[in-house]
């Protein structure tokens, strides 16, 4: 029995979300306008569920800077302005907690390594032990059936 290793939890870089805030497109020149969704969809500037009536983004993101045929490009919604993003880097985001998810690892060259489906309850457990494996270098947890990224796992730096 060791003792657990400190990990970071990532949402999108704010210079990224700054960037989509001010110009009102994506990386990809997608127009992102503000709209009003349903409640309840994982915001990945926060890391939170969106509440009623919250103004949002929809764009697409590239969430590795590793590289290579696995850095895909997928879509994700983010408060439509400046919010106060994710305050507790070193805490599993606590709305993420009970809804299934599909994990996979990734090696620092950018290739997948693994993937596991969590069950409710099970994320923040098994993310641990995907990064308990030392060719891990970062763990995505994403959307069971469309595979969209939600946020990225690493051990803390320090
Ligand atoms: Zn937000």
């Amino acid at each position: 029995m060791g003792m657990a290793t400190a990990l970071e939890f990532l949402p999108i870089a704010t210079p990224v979300l700054e960037r989509i805030r001010a110009t009102g497109r994506d990386a990809f020149g997608n127009a992102a306008t503000p709209q009003v969704r349903e409640a309840g969809l994982p915001l990945r500037c926060c890391l939170r569920l969106s509440r009623d009536g919250e103004r949002v983004r929809l764009v697409a993101h590239r969430p590795s800077e590793l590289g290579g045929p696995y850095a895909e490009v997928g879509p994700v919604f983010v408060h439509a302005e400046a919010c106060e993003g994710y305050r507790t880097p070193h805490t599993f985001p606590a709305e993420f907690r009970d809804r299934r998810a599909v994990l996979r690892a990734y090696g620092a060259d950018g290739m997948m390594l693994d993937g596991v489906l969590a069950e409710p309850g099970q994320s923040e457990h098994l993310v641990g032990r995907l990064l308990a494996d030392p060719r891990v270098d970062q763990v995505h947890v994403r959307n069971v059936v469309a595979g969209c990224w939600n946020f990225t796992v690493r051990r803390a730096s320090t």
